[in-house]
């Protein structure tokens, strides 16, 4: 599936830094690359359509045995509430509680930490496709992780993605958004920290950055730096 933001510079960027990355994925990031996807099969056996979208190691291939796992959550909730929030949703708390951290206890070769970063309502992604704002929050993050993160059963997002990458002129309206998106992941000093650590686990493994990524490393901070002040970056807009 094409990424619904893959012209756009500032994910482009990111996402070339990671499949570099990717090319020195550890066993531990492959690892529980499986594990979620068997655990996705059970919970759908539970009755629960879910899918998984990955941030941080495991997305760049770098986890190791004691990187917790951070991932977006996208599952069916027929409540009335538009937004699936932590203690209000019993779909979610379902899959959290019950299912998610009883399956890495019983299932993990080594259990980990799982933080659920966002959770996305199908019900509400169907709607928000309906109405086609492209200012809809649920729209900008669905098509932001989807263009920068790695998915788990696919199968259940695909016409969701597809319906997406079919509206060229919504994707088109969201993109200003994304620079909104990235500003804010910046900013965040984990994020810069962990760049810095996959960066020194592949050099203590012996693997030497080509200078065209860490070129492209360092561009995409500089990147961030031209937003201060919401101006986009030069060329590209
Ligand atoms: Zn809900």
């Amino acid at each position: 599936m094409i990424p619904p933001f893959a012209s756009h510079p500032l994910v482009q960027q990111f996402n070339e830094i990671k499949k570099y990355f990717r090319q020195h994925e550890t066993d531990d990031s492959r690892s529980r690359m499986r594990e979620f996807r068997h655990y996705a099969r059970v919970i759908d056996l539970a009755g629960v359509e879910v899918a998984f979208d990955f941030v941080g190691s495991i997305n760049f291939g770098q986890a190791t045995a004691g990187s917790d796992v951070d991932i977006i959550m996208y599952l069916r909730c027929e409540n009335s509430h538009d937004e699936c929030t932590l203690r209000e949703c019993r779909p979610f708390l379902e899959v959290e509680n019950l299912l998610l951290r009883t399956l890495v206890q019983a299932y993990a070769e080594t259990p980990y930490e799982v933080q659920i970063i966002d959770c996305i309502n199908l019900n509400l992604l169907e709607k928000e496709l309906e109405r086609g704002d492209p200012t809809s929050s649920v729209l900008i993050r669905f098509a932001f992780y989807r263009s920068v993160c790695r998915l788990v059963n696919a199968r259940l997002m695909r016409p969701y993605q597809r319906r997406l990458h079919r509206d060229s002129k919504l994707i088109e309206g969201m993109k200003p958004h994304v620079f909104a998106i990235f500003d804010s992941l910046s900013r965040n000093q984990q994020h810069n920290l962990s760049m810095r650590k996959y960066q020194e686990r592949l050099q203590d493994c012996g693997v030497r950055l080509p200078a065209s990524i860490q070129e492209r490393i360092l561009a995409h901070f500089e990147l961030h730096d031209e937003m201060d002040g919401n101006r986009p970056p030069r060329g590209a807009t």
